[in-house]
């Protein structure tokens, strides 16, 4: 498995303890997407391994899928370290998150406009690094 892709893993895993699924996804997303046969079984072998970190705490969500809040993200792009997706949230409304993927940053945001989560992905300065 590449670095880059265990840092993100391990992002989104820190990501999901904090009960933030959302970000985590979207970090975890083009990660996976992007992966080769050999790198792609790495990830779901390191999956399973942290399945009790991705599934959280929340006993609410035992017996539901691994990731309940798994949104669809479309027209994932990334600004610098930060990556922007459009997604629908639980009530079916339009939302924009930014996340950004450097390590110890912790920057992430949900916007009601795409305008706004790309304007905080510009001028965002990471302290993550
Ligand atoms: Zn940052």
């Amino acid at each position: 498995m590449r670095p880059s892709t265990l840092r993100a893993l391990n992002r989104a895993a820190e990501l999901t303890r904090q009960n933030r699924l959302t970000e985590a996804m979207l970090i975890a997303e083009p990660v996976i997407l992007v992966a080769d046969d050999i790198e792609g079984a790495e990830i779901r072998r390191w999956l399973l391994d942290h399945v009790a970190d991705l599934a959280g705490e929340n006993h609410e969500t035992e017996g539901a899928p691994l990731m309940p809040a798994n949104p669809r993200f479309r027209r994932v792009v990334r600004i610098g370290p930060v990556q922007v997706a459009t997604y629908y949230d639980g009530r079916g409304r339009e939302k924009h998150a930014a996340a950004c993927t450097a390590p110890r940053c912790g920057f992430s945001t949900d916007y009601d406009s795409r305008a706004a989560a790309e304007l905080a992905a510009r001028t965002h300065r990471c302290s993550g690094r």
